[in-house]
Formats: C-alpha cells, structure tokens, sequence
C-alpha cells in the first residue's frame, strides 16, 4: 500500500489526532506504516493526564496496589539474587527465559488445574507482550480475530496495530454466549473472512468484570475445534478471587488449540514486567523466535528476582493477602453503588478488578467523563472496550488501587454527575 497521505488510514489518522489533532504537524507524517493507523492518542487518555492528580478519585486505571507488598521482602530477594547469581542477572539470557522461573510457573498454573511441561512455557516481557508476539505470528491485515465484547482495551489496540479486523461476540454474566460464536463463525465465514483467533479473558474479564462458566468453557472449545480457531487465553487476574476459586483454566480442558498467557504483574508487582504465554509445540518454537527478534531475552534480572522471590517467599500467602485487600474494595464499590446509584445495573465479580456498570440509556458516558473529572472522579468509559462503537452507556469502574474510603468517595461523586445528568 502506498505510504502517501491520501490513504484512507492516513485520513484515519487525521481524524484521530495522530499527526497534531488534524493538523499535521508531524513532518515524517507521510512515512509511517500503514499499520501505525490505530496508534491515535485518545481524548479520554488526555483526561486521565488530568485525572491523575491526587485529589481525583481514579475508577479509571487498573494499577495493582504494590504497596501492600512488603519492600523488604524483595530487597532481600535483590541481595540474595547478586549474591548468588549476579553475574548472570546482568547478562543477557535464554529467549525462551530461566528454567528455574519456567519450573515455578508450572507451579502457579497448576493451582489452575493446568499440567504442561517447562518446554512449553515462553518468559515474556509482560503478557502485553505474549499479545504483541502471538498477533504478529498470525495476523496478516483484514483477518479476523474474535473478541469478547467489551474486551482488554490494550489487546485491541495490538490487533489494530496489525491491521485485524476485530469482531465482537457478545457475553453475559456468565461470559462469552456460544451461541453467539457459532453464528459469528457462520456469518464471517460465508463473508470469505479468514478467522485466526478468539482472544478470551474468561476469569474476571478485564473490563466487564464476569467469569465464564465451566459449561461454557467446555462448548466454546468444542466449536473453536470444530472450527480449526485457535483460543488465546488470558489469564492474569484467575488467582485474585474473592469467595470461592473460579472455574479452571480453559487450557486445563485442551492443549492442542489453546495458547495461554499468564503474568507476574497482578501476584506481584507489574514493574518486573514478567509474564509468559503456554504454546502447543510447534507454535512455541516460532514464539521463542519471535521473542528474540523483539528483545533477543526478556530481563535475566527480573526473571531471577521472581525465582529468588518464589525460592524463599511465602507467596501463596501473599496472593492471599492481595486477595483480601481486593476483596473488601470490591465490597466497598459494591456497597457504594447500591447506596449512591440504585439506579444504575453493575456485574458483581468473584475476583479481579473491575466492576461494569451499565448507566440510563440516555447517558453518554465519554461526553459525562470531563463533568466527572471536574467533580475530582474519573472512570473508563464503556466505548474503550469495544472496536465497534458500542459501550456507550457502559463504565468500567476499577477498585483495585484507591482505598475502601476513596472507592465510597468516588462513587458519591459520581452519583452527583450521574444524577446531574439525569435531572437535565
Ligand atoms: N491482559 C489483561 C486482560 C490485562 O488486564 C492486562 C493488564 N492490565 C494485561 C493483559 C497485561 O498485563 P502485563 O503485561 O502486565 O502482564
């Protein structure tokens, strides 16, 4: 395709503010990739520029609380990790990642009814980058990835960043509705398109917060397989639950046709960076590949801090700790909404995050937020999450990072624009 600046995406790329908010004030304008069309600087990520200012109250991000995990605990870890491995810390590593941490991530998906072996599993930099690295092994432009809607907003920002056509299939509190992917299936088929993937976060889904059922997991497998569709799983909240453990992994059911991603990020902290994704074999040799054309190894030295961390740590324990923390900030935006908000309909999660909630129909939710942030609160808006439009009058609201005390807080405030608008 020509790299001049009258191709539809260029124009696309106008309208979205790439190239100066329409103006073109970017002199390489007419350089970049066609594929750079979907990289556009929202007007809702210039908000949250504002929102974070500490007397906001941000439903907005999904940052995990890292405070509550003890500093010294991995200061002691550092000291032991150059003690004993410094060297090696330092040095670049294997593009496949440490056997050591490979042999404890078997140990963590196993808590997820997973069995795998440590060939299988590909150390990334974050699970953000098993997306990045598993969109370039099987994507080329227009073909179609299947996607939850709403779905991970990050996710869809890589498939566009590969030029996919990215078409929802609906869910409801139980997740995604098999139904509904069959007749997706059948309709893009019979359009000629070329369906590689359907991407999945079927426990406690980032945004809409719901998990998907046992019963469901079985049949959506069932019809990927029939329909010779990979599932790329991602998984990083499964073991941030709240009441009872949710269902096991889709990837405990099937090996051959499900990539899975998993992450340190919300067990531990997100700063090492450090996820993986779990391939069938021969997808995994490309992965590998893939992985070290990008970064040649993901970090020896945060791979070898986890491993020392995972040796001598009590981790169990303080993913339950985590647990616990999260646990009572969900209660707490629970308990605020039915306060504040009765008017509003929200899913209820068993673990995770978030919450979403679904607002009057009347309601925008992108044109509300600048009147929330001048009311010091912030919340994502719904049409983050979809590819298509939709999502409207849907928020996701996140209760991992502020306090029980700023989640009640936040809410009222909320409540106050909310019912500002619905009074007009
Ligand atoms: N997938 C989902 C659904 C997420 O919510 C996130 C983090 N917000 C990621 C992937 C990326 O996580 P990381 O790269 O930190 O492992």
């Amino acid at each position: 395709m020509s790299s001049h600046g009258t191709t539809p995406h260029h124009a696309a790329q106008r309208d979205a503010g790439l190239s100066g908010a329409g103006t073109n004030l970017d002199p390489w304008y007419d350089l970049y990739a066609d594929r750079t069309a979907g990289l556009s600087a929202s007007e809702v990520r210039a908000l949250f520029a504002v929102a974070s200012r500490p007397e906001v109250v941000s439903l907005a991000g999904g940052m995990p609380f890292v405070s509550a995990l003890p500093s010294e605990l991995i200061a002691g870890a550092f000291e032991r990790m150059m003690r004993d491995v410094g060297p090696q810390a330092l040095q670049y590593g294997s593009g496949q990642g440490v056997p050591a941490l490979r042999e404890h991530i078997l140990e963590i998906m196993a808590l997820e009814g997973i069995r795998a072996s440590v060939d299988d599993v590909v150390v990334t930099t974050g699970s953000q980058h098993a997306l990045e690295l598993v969109t370039k092994l099987f994507i080329n432009p227009g073909d179609v990835v299947l996607a939850e809607g709403p779905s991970y907003v990050t996710a869809m920002v890589v498939f566009n960043s590969f030029q996919a056509d990215i078409q929802h299939v609906p869910m409801d509190e139980h997740g995604l509705i098999p139904e509904a992917l069959r007749e997706a299936i059948t309709r893009l088929r019979a359009a000629g398109k070329a369906i590689k993937f359907l991407y999945t976060v079927p426990t406690f889904s980032n945004p809409a917060g719901v998990t998907l059922s046992w019963e469901r997991r079985l049949e959506i497998l069932e019809i990927c397989r029939s329909n010779g569709i990979l599932v790329l799983e991602d998984n990083p909240y499964g073991l941030i639950y709240f009441d009872s453990p949710p269902p096991q992994a889709m990837r405990s059911v099937e090996e051959d046709g499900v990539i899975y991603l998993g992450t340190f990020s919300k067990t531990l902290a997100p700063g090492f960076r450090v996820g993986w994704a779990l391939a069938p074999h021969a997808i995994r040799e490309k992965l590998i590949l893939a992985n070290e054309a990008a970064v040649l190894s993901p970090s020896s030295f945060s791979q070898l801090m986890i491993t020392e961390y995972l040796n001598t740590a009590d981790w169990k324990e303080q993913i339950n700790t985590f647990r616990g923390i999260y646990r009572d900030r969900r209660d707490a935006m629970l308990g605020a909404l039915a306060e504040y908000l009765p008017q509003l309909s929200w899913t209820v999660p068993n673990g995770g995050f978030y919450v979403w909630a679904t607002l009057p129909s009347h309601l925008d939710s992108k044109a509300m937020l600048p009147r929330a942030v001048k009311e010091l609160v912030a919340y994502t808006p719904g049409t983050a999450f979809y590819a298509d439009g939709n999502g409207r009058n849907n928020i996701r609201l996140s209760f991992c990072y502020p306090t029980p005390d700023f989640i009640r807080e936040g809410i009222r405030r909320l409540s106050t624009v909310i019912n500002g608008e619905i009074d007009l």
